[in-house]
């Protein structure tokens, strides 16, 4: 069934767009149409952007206790409906089944829970010198743009609207035109937690549409994004002209440095960590540095993770992976495959096509390149498919500048028993974050990366504080 999703939530209602441009969603698992929305046009742009600058000030003046009621009614409603957000997505992008439960629907509910509990505690009003009567606010940017990709649909969106709701911000939320049916949902569940008009306000549409009006739009005073690097160019030169906020989110290629005392799952472990979610994640250790005298071992043993993740569709119940989420992103990921062969990384599993027993649908096989040095264009650019390229290294310092040597600085991994080596190493990687030994982050800790990774942070307090300007006041009693 295709459903007919061709509406925007504006100022509080469902509303058609003032000219149609249908788009179809593809089920990537089918490649049949599952949906059609609508594409808005700079009309329904703006007509958005009024709604959520006439709501702003009273959003601003409503009470923590009143925010934090709507905030719990928005919770409830999404425990309630948490199995038609993974069915949304698993539609929208080929999320397995259980994944899609467990892992992307449940990253929604985990972060609404955590920022009222940050919301809970922020103070948003102190002194910065009681004495001199000098008093610090905290006060919300104003009305935001929030721009989404498909990979973690519904994670992307509650790291942006939850933390721009607390700190008091109405907003424009675009999604990626690609997965739009979660963030359709989510704005059902905003409509019934009772927000009052006009504070969230959802317009599907493309980058060079919506995503350009938003990034331009004199009435925008900050522009939330997260997506490719490409496009996160583009976003910063289109708010230039307006001076607004621009938080970026963008790509990674994080090294997972594995050196020979590091415990017995640490490759296996990395290896699955990328063909998670069809390598589609932006924090994804794709680069696998492993210290020379454990490499033939490191490589079978990432050969045999290869062989034995299944690949099928997103309604086949169990552990697998699903199908990348486009034509575009299968054939980005096929070339790439087809580039390491020819610049010389030796293949040891997968490579290009999709696996024999799927005749149809966006799937790419498991796939390990071995002997690859970082000048590879495999080791330089952002893949986003379940692929593995393996790097030998022989001392720490190679380890620590080959990790370094990327355009990119989102998470770098680190696998050894030797605690001050990790804890040196550590402060040597130029990235947002360092995972060590496979521990994972606390709830409410910051996401986000250096260089082109990006310059925000997402999660936590960090997440309020990037929807907050701050005003400085003297005299104050
Ligand atoms: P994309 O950049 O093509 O699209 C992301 C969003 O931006 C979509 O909503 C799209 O419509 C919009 N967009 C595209 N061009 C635009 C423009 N010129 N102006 C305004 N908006 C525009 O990215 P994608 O393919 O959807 O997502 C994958 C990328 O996202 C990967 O590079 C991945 O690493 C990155 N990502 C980063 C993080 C992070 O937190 N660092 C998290 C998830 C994904």
């Amino acid at each position: 069934m295709i459903e007919q999703k061709k509406n925007f939530y504006i100022n509080g209602q469902w509303i058609k767009p003032s000219k149609p441009n249908d788009f179809e969603v593809i089920d990537p698992s089918t490649e049949e149409i599952c949906a059609i929305i609508s594409l808005g046009s700079e009309s329904d742009t703006n007509d958005a952007v009024n709604a959520a600058k006439k709501s702003f000030f009273a959003w601003w003046d409503t009470s923590k206790e009143k925010k934090l009621e709507l905030l719990n009614n928005l919770l409830k409603i999404y425990q309630k409906r948490s199995l038609d957000m993974a069915k949304a997505i698993s539609l929208e992008m080929g999320a397995p089944k259980d994944w899609s439960i467990n892992e992307q629907s449940q990253s929604g509910e985990d972060h609404i829970k955590t920022f009222i509990n940050q919301f809970k505690n922020f103070e948003f009003e102190n002194y910065l010198d009681q004495e001199k009567g000098n008093y610090i606010s905290y006060e919300p940017i104003g009305v935001c743009a929030l721009i989404t990709p498909w990979n973690w649909p519904i994670n992307q969106i509650a790291l942006k609207v939850l933390p721009a709701l607390a700190a008091g911000c109405t907003m424009i939320l675009k999604p990626s035109e690609i997965a739009p049916l979660s963030a359709m949902l989510f704005a059902e569940m905003i409509h019934e937690a009772g927000f009052p008009k006009g504070v969230f306000n959802l317009v599907n549409g493309d980058g060079p549409g919506v995503g350009t009006q938003l990034s331009s739009h004199p009435d925008i005073d900050m522009v939330s994004f997260t997506g490719s690097t490409r496009a996160g160019k583009l976003i910063t030169k289109n708010a230039a002209d307006t001076i607004k906020r621009v938080s970026l989110e963008l790509g990674g290629k994080g090294a997972n440095i594995v050196f020979a005392d590091a415990d017995e799952k640490a490759v296996k472990r990395g290896v699955r960590r990328v063909f998670n979610n069809s390598g589609q994640s932006c924090n994804a250790p794709t680069r696998l540095l492993v210290e020379k005298s454990i490499y033939e071992r490191a490589v079978k043993e990432a050969m045999e993770v290869a062989e034995k993740t299944d690949v099928d569709i997103a309604n086949k119940e169990g552990r697998h992976i699903g199908p990348v989420v486009s034509k575009v992103q299968y054939d980005k990921i096929q070339n790439l495959i087809h580039e390491g062969i020819k610049e010389g990384a030796k293949l040891v599993a997968g490579g290009p096509d999709r696996p024999a027993h799927l005749n149809k649908g966006y799937f790419v096989k498991p796939t390990v390149f071995a002997d690859v040095n970082n000048e590879m264009t495999i080791a330089k650019e952002e893949i986003f498919g379940p692929v593995v390229s393996i790097i030998p290294f022989s001392t720490e310092e190679e380890a620590i500048q080959i990790s370094n040597d990327t355009a990119y600085g989102l998470t770098n991994y680190i696998q050894t028993k030797d605690t001050n080596k990790a804890q040196r190493v550590a402060r040597q990687l130029r990235s947002g974050m360092v995972e060590i030994n496979g521990v994972g982050f606390a709830d409410g800790s910051p996401f986000g990366g250096y260089k082109q990774s990006g310059n925000g942070r997402e999660g936590g307090k960090w997440g309020i504080e990037e929807f907050l300007e701050v005003k400085s006041i003297s005299g104050w009693e």
